[in-house]
């Protein structure tokens, strides 16, 4: 069987295979063809139409697969690093542009983008973000740091398959290297590194690298390669005070805190996102958040429960109506709910749409005195209290 009547076949069976096809890579491997799918949309797209228009002799023919699922650089790229939720402010605005402009016509205008600034800034957010972008509109991307790059390369040497290395690397339409001043000392990374660059670059498929300090400040790296950072797009990324109250907002959001103006002053502190974050899971471990949460759930059971035994409706019960009934309820309501549940008066207070706190102490006590008096109101509220209790 010959690959052009394969898909000549596959084109017979679907009408839009012809464009389709065009996003895949195809090769001859151990007596099968191989497919890579541009993403997961394509892989399933032709996965269907093997397994139901070709015939079995044909389908064992075939094998498909998501590019992604090839080993592609030593790291592949996270899915949570998203261009949507990359927060854009001062300091970074420039390198967000830069990159995003590379996205839309890359290798044409900024080649390589060289972006540069200290830890934790969102240097390797950005790249994978780009990158994961790139990928969904079936640009074939890697993503690697420096330092995998050379040990990848180092393994290739050592099974005598640099040639394969060499090919992998030529053949993408965007490169991105993480961490580039990793590449410090490593001469032979450099030089291959140097030879896939000029490649890539007369090709112009996108490159685009990161690095914690600007081109000139990289230790132990040759000139050429220098020279060649340099005469691409340098953008240096910051984190200025504005952008990150912004994305310290963002990340108590994200992880239901209530911004108090406490939490965000301790975030303020922090000298990078990577600190910003690492602190947001502290806050997260000690905040009062679930326990509050819970104790509204507590109040509500509470509320709900007394108000069907009044044969009220729980809106009712909160509201301003002084009914004999309703005013009864209501503070054994709030009674029960200062028993039952870890709740502080001013937390049962805010639920039951009071101003302050004297109201539910006032109920309380009223409702102390009474069972005091009253033998048959006792009983009522000790059962009320017990049945509450086991509907917790
Ligand atoms: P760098 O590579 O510059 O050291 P990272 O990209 O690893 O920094 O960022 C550290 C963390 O901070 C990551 O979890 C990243 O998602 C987050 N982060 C950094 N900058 C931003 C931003 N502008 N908006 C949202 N999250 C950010
Ligand atoms: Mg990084």
């Amino acid at each position: 069987m010959n690959i052009q009547t394969l898909i000549n076949r596959i084109k017979s069976a679907d009408a839009h295979a012809q464009r389709f096809l065009k996003m895949f890579e195809i090769r001859q491997e151990g007596g099968k063809f191989l497919f890579i799918a541009p993403g997961p949309d394509y892989r399933e797209w032709l996965e269907t139409l093997v397994r139901n228009f070709l015939e079995e002799e044909l389908r064992g023919l075939i094998e498909v697969r998501e590019r992604k699922q090839e080993r592609a650089g030593g790291e592949l790229l996270n899915p949570r690093y998203r261009l949507e939720n990359f927060i854009v402010g001062e300091g970074n605005r420039l390198a967000y542009r830069v990159v995003l402009e590379a996205l839309e016509r890359p290798g044409e205008l900024y080649n390589p983008v060289f972006v540069y600034g200290s830890v934790g800034t969102g240097k390797t957010h950005l790249l994978q973000a780009v990158g994961n972008e790139a990928r969904k509109r079936g640009l074939r991307v890697i993503y690697t740091s420096a330092g995998d790059f050379a040990s990848e390369m180092v393994s290739y040497l050592r099974e005598g398959r640099i040639n394969e290395f060499r090919e992998k690397y030529k053949r993408v339409d965007m490169l991105l290297i993480d961490d580039v001043q990793f590449l410090a000392g490593k001469e032979r990374t450099q030089i291959e590194f140097f030879n896939i660059f000029n490649t890539l670059y007369l090709r112009e498929s996108q490159v685009i690298l990161a690095s914690d300090r600007h081109p000139r400040e990289l230790e132990d790296v040759s000139d050429r390669l220098i020279s060649r950072f340099e005469g691409g797009v340098l953008v240096e990324i910051e984190l200025d005070e504005k952008t990150k109250l912004r994305i310290i907002k963002e990340k108590l959001k994200e992880n239901d805190i209530p911004p108090r103006e406490e939490y965000v002053e301790l975030l303020m502190g922090a000298r990078n996102v990577r600190e910003i974050e690492g602190k947001v899971k502290l806050i997260k471990l000690k905040a009062p958040q679930p326990r509050e949460r819970k104790r509204k759930g507590t109040l509500e059971k509470i509320l709900e429960f007394v108000a069907l035994y009044y044969a009220l409706s729980p809106e009712e019960l909160l509201s301003d109506k002084r009914t004999r009934r309703v005013s009864e309820a209501k503070q054994i309501a709030m009674y029960l709910c200062r028993k039952l549940s870890s709740a502080s008066l001013i937390e049962i207070a805010r639920f039951f749409r009071k101003k302050d706190h004297t109201t539910v102490i006032h109920a309380i006590r009223k409702v102390e005195e009474r069972k005091k008096k009253d033998r048959k109101f006792g009983h009522l509220v000790s059962f009320l209290e017990k049945q509450a209790n086991a509907k917790l």
